[in-house]
């Protein structure tokens, strides 16, 4: 988005001004000094390229280079606020970023540093009290009173299905294998969703600290990160951060002199949607070509290598140190209790502010469209939301008030899945919308089994005939009839949920599929 340009500018222009620029905090100089920093995502992406100022909180939205000179001009030599450059709606302006209806509305905990620390500084993350949940984790308390913590906390696996992290915790360290595996899911394919991205790219080591703590417990000596190869930065910076570990001897032999052995290794992934499933993605990582397999044994008995293996996404990780840092009681206060804690969730679609949020578990879609996604775009009548991206399904107008939880979305026929949120307006055909995603799926099939590999192709035959025109009624039923079928019957949770865009917008909008028939366009 140009932050880049924008931040060379501005280390000239402090420097040009004979400020002391120090963009080094592991350097630090005596005097005075002006302190510039890259952070990671802001989650405003709809207002970027953006700017904090420290210590006023300024929050400066699409920063263009010209506005550099202004900016050291004003705002950083005399403490002046640039009024064009903050953010103002219903004739209100916002000049701190925490007032800002689009963050104040959130409730930011595994976000609260991305787009304040330099993700690149382990000093910084340790300035703002990390690796304390890990020191607490070797020195204070025993293996089993981390799992335990991870269990009585009930947080569920942020990758998808919910599933909680404390059982799967339990499963592997209950494992006899000597050798086991921590396994973190960086595969995020859905369109639409970066969340995973922004915590790697924003805060990779609240991620590698949760890993660590998951080691430990669980008897690991050695952790993988799954992560896309389409996601450069994200890769450089954790790369960075595990270079820095080793350094202080936080990951490595004998870890801060505990006698405790752990690392990390990254391994970077073609871009393939279904290896965001276990037994895919393990595969991936010994080299073979990610297909899933037949279930049991299950990854936690037979994972990585064949070993006992803990697979959880990186929100998931994420979560680790701040239930550890402020116990199982505390994390269940946020959300509901049987889905406990907060989501990342990334808003896109027609929407006024794009961008990454987090909201506690059991929010409703109203709040996070209206309060802090600041409603549909355009002052458009809201249509529906895709959550779940092309697993999940389409929520309408009747779902608005209804708590996004595991439990509660599941209910409702549709699925959290990794957390993307795409806003629909009136004009969005629906019949498109599950034609595109049944085009995703079907590209993404592996091709393993029939039901998947067969059954997606002729529902996109059938969703591209009526989209042009040349559809007949018995093409509901012939839809229909597909859709139990592979799910049912296929064999891995790409292909079981592949229908679910088609059943809830023929379930909702099936008008919508009966016009496009009988108007024939
Ligand atoms: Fe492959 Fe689809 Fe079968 Fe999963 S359901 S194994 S993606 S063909």
């Amino acid at each position: 988005g140009g932050s880049m340009e924008i931040y060379e500018r501005l280390k000239e222009l402090i420097e040009e001004k004979g400020l002391n620029c120090q963009v080094n905090l592991e350097k630090e100089e005596e005097g005075n000094h002006i302190g510039l920093k890259k952070s990671g995502c802001h989650g405003f992406c709809e207002m970027g390229p953006l700017l904090r100022i420290e210590p006023a909180k300024l929050l400066y939205l699409k920063v263009s280079l010209d506005d550099c000179e202004e900016i050291v001009e004003k705002s950083i030599v005399k403490d002046e606020v640039i009024d064009r450059l903050i953010y103002s709606r219903d004739g209100i302006t916002y000049p701190v970023q925490e007032e800002i209806p689009f963050y104040k509305n959130q409730e930011r905990i595994v976000l609260e540093d991305c787009g304040q620390i330099d993700a690149e500084s382990i000093e910084e993350y340790i300035a703002y009290g990390g690796y304390s949940s890990l020191e607490k984790c070797l020195f204070d308390i025993t293996p089993d009173d981390i799992v335990k913590t991870i269990y009585d906390s009930n947080l569920r696996g942020r990758g998808g299905g919910g599933f909680p992290a404390g059982r799967k915790w339990t499963q592997v360290k209950s494992q006899k294998d000597p050798i086991k595996y921590v396994v973190c899911n960086g595969d995020e394919g859905d369109p639409g969703a970066f969340m995973d991205r922004s915590i790697m790219e924003g805060d990779p080591h609240k991620m590698l600290e949760g890993m660590m703590i998951a080691g430990y417990a669980a008897g690991a000596k050695e952790g993988y990160i799954y992560v896309r190869a389409e996601y450069p930065l994200a890769v450089q910076r954790l790369d960075k951060a595990i270079t820095d570990c080793r350094k202080y001897g936080i990951l490595g032999k004998n870890i801060l002199g505990t006698g405790f052995d752990f690392d990390i290794h990254i391994v970077k992934g073609a871009g393939a949607f279904v290896c965001g499933e276990g037994s895919a993605l393990t595969t991936s990582i010994e080299g073979d070509r990610g297909m899933p397999r037949v279930k049991p044994p299950r990854t936690v008995e037979h994972g990585l290598f064949g070993k006992p293996t803990l697979l959880n996404n990186v929100e998931t990780f994420a979560n680790v140190p701040i239930i550890i840092k402020n116990g199982a009681d505390w994390y269940k206060g946020i959300g509901p209790e049987k889905s406990p804690g907060t989501k990342a969730f990334a808003l896109t679609g027609n929407i006024v502010n794009t961008g990454l949020i987090e909201v506690p578990m059991g929010t409703t879609l109203r709040h996070i469209i209206f309060d802090v996604g600041g409603g549909v775009r355009g002052g458009k009548k809201f249509k529906a939301v895709q959550i779940g991206g092309p697993s999940g399904a389409c929520l309408t107008e009747e779902h608005l008030d209804l708590p996004l939880d595991f439990d509660s979305l599941k209910k409702a026929g549709a699925m959290i899945g990794s957390g993307g949120l795409v806003v629909m307006d009136e004009d969005t055909c629906m019949v498109e919308v599950a034609r595109f995603f049944m085009n995703f799926t079907q590209n993404e099939s592996c091709g393993k089994c029939v039901p998947c590999r067969e059954g997606t192709r002729r529902m996109l035959e059938i969703l591209e005939k009526i989209v042009a025109g040349k559809g007949e009624m018995s093409d509901l039923d012939m839809l229909e009839e597909l859709s139990d079928t592979i799910t049912s019957t296929a064999l891995c949770g790409l292909g079981k949920t592949a229908a679910n865009p088609v059943v809830s917008t023929l379930k909702y909008f099936r008008d919508e599929y009966i016009e496009h028939i009988q108007d024939k366009h």
